[in-house]
């Protein structure tokens, strides 16, 4: 299946919850969610759907899937590789997801979505542990040091990311150096941390069909 390239804030409407999909938008009143709270199309507002248990459990695995802006493919990948740790795989699958590269550069500041960090990543300006790291499905581990590649710390989207992330707050898994534009993984992120609007359990539920 190819990359959604379509308007993203539809993506949201459909899930009905804010999925932060573009960037300091989502921070305004602007926000599609809160202006048009209705699923997108003709019929968002009119068209009630019947609700069975299927469309519950698929709709919050496309509201994770949506979040981190992931294929199906891709997504059952992880999916399958939480179920093959030790511990609950719902959480599992938090914790994976969270600690996709391109999600660190994201929740450290230096993209205003994901979607830009997965860019970042591919263009080759981040470095994990010194070693420049082009893949945004890179795992990052505790102790791991992600950070800007010198040359890359003057792009000017990287520098108006890092203004705006000051109000959106960075996480306490991940110790940030400012000065050095520099974090390092601290911790496994934990459920509360993580904050997606999601019942990962029910996830589980849907692959478990
Ligand atoms: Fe979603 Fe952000 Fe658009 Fe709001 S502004 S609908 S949170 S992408």
């Amino acid at each position: 299946m190819a990359n959604y390239n379509g308007p993203v804030c539809r993506l949201c409407r459909r899930e009905g919850v804010k999925l932060f999909l573009k960037g300091t938008r989502c921070m305004t009143e602007k926000c599609a969610v809160e202006r048009r709270g209705y699923p997108p199309g003709q019929h968002g507002q009119s068209r009630k759907r019947r609700a069975t248990d299927y469309s519950a459990q698929l709709r919050e695995k496309q509201k994770l899937r949506r979040m981190y802006g992931m294929q199906e493919r891709q997504f059952r990948g992880v999916f399958e590789r939480a179920e093959r740790q030790t511990g609950v795989t719902g959480e599992n699958l938090l914790s994976l997801l969270e600690r996709r590269l391109d999600n660190v550069v994201y929740r450290l500041g230096f993209a205003f979505s994901r979607k830009q960090a997965r860019q970042v990543v591919n263009h080759g300006h981040v470095l994990v542990n010194g070693k420049k790291t082009d893949v945004p499905s890179f795992t990052v581990s505790v102790g791991d040091v992600i950070e800007m590649k010198q040359r890359s710390r003057e792009l000017l989207a990287v520098k108006s990311a890092l203004e705006a992330v000051e109000g959106r707050g960075t996480v306490s898994w991940i110790e940030f150096d400012q000065a050095a534009l520099r974090g390092t993984i601290r911790a496994l992120p934990s459920k509360e941390e993580i904050g997606a609007p999601v019942n990962e359990q029910v996830v589980v539920e849907l692959y478990s069909r």
